[in-house]
Formats: C-alpha cells, sequence, structure tokens
C-alpha cells in the first residue's frame, strides 16, 4: 500500500480488486492492433493482459487525510452482490474493511465518503445489512452524493420497467444512507471547504463530479471515471461502455485532462492500473499521461 504526501494531504489507495476483465475490442470499438503496437511498451502487464487480449482494470477507493478529517472517496462493490453481467465483481468476499484500517482509516474512524456518482462499484460498502436492514457502514461519516445523479437514479429505480437501479445497489447503498438523514447531496460547482472543490462533469452519469483537492500549492484531481484507461487519455474521444450521454462524456473527459494539465494536479482516477495515480501532459499530438 503505498501512502502519497501531497502538501498537507495523504493519499492512500484501497484496493478491492484488480484483474484483467473484458476483450479491449470490445470495451473500445476503436481499439486496433495498430494501436496495441504503438502502445505496447506500457500497456502490459498493468494495464492490459496481451495473451487475452483482455484490459485491466482496478476498483479502488482512495483515502485522503487532511486537515484532521479522514475522507473516503468511492466505496468500491462491496460483498456478496450479485450482478449480472459482471463476472469480475459478483460475489466478492474481500477484506476491504480491514484493508482500510491497514491505511489508517477504520470504518468508525471515516469522517465523510464521497461518491463521485452513484454507480454500483463508487457505493458498495456505503452500507452493510444488519438485522435485515441497510445501514451506514460508517457510523460516524456523513456522505456526499451528487443531487442530480440521486435524482436521475431514483427516478430509475422508482420506475417498475426501468428499476431498481444499478442492480439493486441504489436501493440498498445510497437510499438508506439518505432516509437515515447521513447524506448531503450537493450540485456542483460547490466549494466543500477550504481544500477541497466539487467540479461537475456528467457524461458517464448524469451527475458525475470530480473532486479537486488544493493543499498550498499542490493540488489533486479525484476523477472517478472520466477516464477508466490511459489510451483514453491519448484517444479522448474513446468512450467507456455505460454512458448516460456519450457526447456529453467526451466534453467532460476533455474539460478534467485540460485542468489535470494547465494545473499540475496528481490526477487518482477510479480504475486505471499501477502505478493508479499520475499527472497529465501535453505534446504536439494531445494529451499524454504520465504514471510512473
Ligand atoms: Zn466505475
Amino acid at each position: 500500500m503505498t501512502m502519497i504526501s501531497l502538501g498537507k494531504a495523504t493519499i492512500t489507495r484501497v484496493e478491492e480488486t484488480y484483474l484483467p476483465t473484458y476483450p479491449a475490442k470490445q470495451i473500445f470499438p476503436e481499439w486496433s492492433e495498430e494501436i496495441n503496437a504503438r502502445h505496447a511498451h506500457w500497456l502490459a502487464p498493468h494495464h492490459y493482459e496481451p495473451n487475452g487480449g483482455l484490459i485491466k482494470l482496478s476498483v479502488h477507493s482512495w483515502v485522503l487525510k487532511i486537515g484532521g478529517k479522514t475522507i473516503l472517496i468511492d466505496s468500491c462493490c462491496g460483498n456478496a452482490k450479485i450482478k449480472p453481467g459482471r463476472p469480475f465483481w459478483t460475489n466478492l468476499n474481500t477484506d476491504y474493511p480491514e484493508r482500510l484500517a491497514a491505511a489508517g482509516a477504520r470504518v468508525d474512524e471515516i469522517d465523510l465518503v464521497m461518491c463521485t456518482h452513484l454507480h454500483h462499484d463508487h457505493v458498495g460498502w456505503n452500507t452493510l445489512q444488519r438485522d435485515g436492514k441497510w445501514v451506514p457502514t460508517f457510523p460516524n461519516a456523513r456522505y456526499v452524493f451528487s443531487k442530480p445523479d440521486f435524482e436521475a437514479f431514483h427516478a430509475l429505480d422508482k420506475d417498475p420497467e426501468e428499476g431498481p437501479a444499478e442492480m439493486g445497489t441504489f436501493r440498498e447503498c445510497v437510499l438508506p444512507i439518505v432516509e437515515a438523514g447521513r447524506a448531503d447531496l450537493v450540485t456542483g460547482p460547490h466549494r466543500l471547504d477550504e481544500t477541497i472543490e466539487i467540479i461537475p462533469a456528467p457524461g458517464h452519469s448524469p451527475g458525475h463530479v470530480v473532486f479537486r483537492l488544493t493543499s498550498g500549492s499542490e493540488e489533486a484531481l479525484f476523477i472517478g471515471d472520466v477516464f477508466h484507461h490511459l489510451l483514453q487519455v491519448f484517444y479522448p474521444h474513446w468512450n467507456f461502455p455505460k454512458n448516460s450521454d456519450a457526447e456529453e462524456a467526451r466534453v467532460s473527459r476533455r474539460k478534467v485532462l485540460g485542468l489535470a494539465a494547465s494545473s499540475g494536479a496528481l490526477v487518482c482516477p477510479g480504475h486505471v492500473g499501477a502505478p493508479f495515480a499520475g499527472r497529465i501532459e501535453t505534446d504536439a499530438a494531445g494529451f499524454v499521461p504520465r504514471f510512473g
């Protein structure tokens, strides 16, 4: 587990899973052997499994400590959840709470849980089942959710034809937090405190947001699923499947990449492989990732 120091903050990645998953060509229709050859020197082994032609994806949280607060950013898939079409994240049985504790963030030490968006793989540990009821996993935390995301998934969840939203995780991992009065629903742009700003970056989900941390002259951007893979830094028009609005996702990706490049911020995505965080630079051709 690597702890990154940034200004007065520390940032630690807590892994839930890190696996070769879907065929690259299935995820990215633009994928070609020519592109594979051009990027082969960095793709394997951290971002691509050449034997199966599979892209590697991590599912992890970021633990941010700043100003005496312990903040959990995105809460992964959770254990024992059945996710049709997602075999890599179905029926998990990980020791994620112990991993959090090893990162200096026991469940009772977390002050704030912030979700970049409300997809199933970002809300999973928000709640636990106790006596047949879904209750907050983090007994002392408030939760920050995007209001436009909450409203969109709530509407979907209530629709008898479309619901339950996000394979049931909306009503298991999001709604009980709001009903317990533990959630702050925010609409960006919004300044949470002197160090954290919430920036809208919709398209992957209707209310997807990015968290921007500033400490002294240092910055970090927790970008969730603005991009899933470093190939999308070179090719920002490449979308990952499951966007609420594909064109909006492209606009947000370019906007966030531009912000990362101009600010020099440390970029902490939700699914990119090792070393999991890095910087964005530009050259004549466009954006270039500097991850490790
Ligand atoms: Zn995700």
